[in-house]
């Protein structure tokens, strides 16, 4: 585990300057969900109070200060620019973004120069640490859609099933099998919306190969709110399971619109729910992430 971790290392040369930006807006935005089952958000003397309408409350410290699932639109389908996603981040007082364009085997996505040309990004923009990412598709075998030449340019690899991208695989085995393969790739570090109905994957098997490789599992906000429908029992079930199991776990907003950057309470509220703790989310602050994708700042 502790070389598939190593061997991901990058160096990073700049420092960015601390957050500054208030959270007043995200606390905006979280009190204006209607929804029943998703908790509204207050400040409270010690931090975060997160509570839904059943009577339950939690106390966090914080929000998650890292968002490395968004899409621009060089994915083909989704729509902010990579500048618009970064200044929502900065409004939200993220630390750290991603940015995760889909793998070319997406109908619209980039093509492999894209990714060769990442580098051109800025590592500080309007004060937020911008990392270099994908979000590559997992074939039948567990191999994904970009090799070497691009992936050496990349901060981090989240890779997923998708449909229309070239899997093949097509039952709960074919599904378990890919994305066990694919965590022994060392360098693909979380594996994006593993709870998605449309390729039912055996939980328990992933979450206890998440902990043995080092590879998190994502807890997708979008599953929970607005994507990838019947997705909430398999997530929650999942939570649980990477509890249990120590999974490190990722919580990614995969935006697709720059409103939607940063919006990872629905993700974190279940975390809680299942007894995941602050130190296995990997995405908690600037640190955490930098450690576990073993980036020198
Ligand atoms: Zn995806
Ligand atoms: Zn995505």
């Amino acid at each position: 585990m502790t070389g598939h971790l190593r061997k991901s290392g990058r160096v990073f040369s700049e420092s960015p300057p601390g957050w500054s930006f208030p959270r007043k807006k995200l606390e905006k935005d979280l009190k204006s969900v209607k929804r029943a089952d998703i908790p509204t958000a207050s400040k409270g003397q010690q931090g975060l109070t997160l509570h839904n309408e059943k009577g339950l409350t939690k106390e966090t410290s914080m929000l998650p200060k890292v968002d490395l699932h968004t899409h621009t639109i060089a994915s083909g389908h989704a729509f902010g620019t990579v500048n618009e996603n970064v200044m929502e981040a900065a409004a939200k007082g993220l630390e750290v973004i991603g940015i995760s364009d889909h793998g070319p085997a997406v109908p619209g996505a980039p093509n492999i120069v894209y990714f060769r040309c990442l580098g051109f990004l800025p590592r500080t923009l309007h004060g937020v640490t911008v990392l270099r990412g994908v979000e590559a598709n997992i074939f039948h075998d567990g191999s994904i859609d970009l090799d070497e030449r691009q992936l050496e340019h990349l901060d981090y690899v989240m890779a997923g099933l998708h449909g229309e991208a070239g899997y093949t695989g097509a039952t709960a085995d074919d599904h378990t099998r890919a994305i066990i393969a694919a965590m022994s790739n060392p360098r693909i570090r979380i594996i994006t919306h593993p709870g998605n109905p449309r390729f039912p994957a055996h939980l328990e098997e992933l979450a206890r190969a998440a902990a043995d490789t080092g590879t998190a599992l994502e807890l997708n906000n979008s599953s929970l709110t607005c994507a990838r429908p019947g997705s909430s029992p398999r997530c929650h079930e999942l939570a649980r399971l990477c509890a249990r199991f120590g999974a490190p776990v990722a919580i990614g907003s995969d935006a697709h619109i720059p409103q939607a950057v940063g919006v990872l309470d629905a993700a974190l509220e279940m975390a809680l729910e299942a007894g995941i703790s602050w130190e296995q989310i990997v995405t908690r602050d600037r640190d955490a992430i930098f450690d576990f994708l073993k980036i020198t700042p």
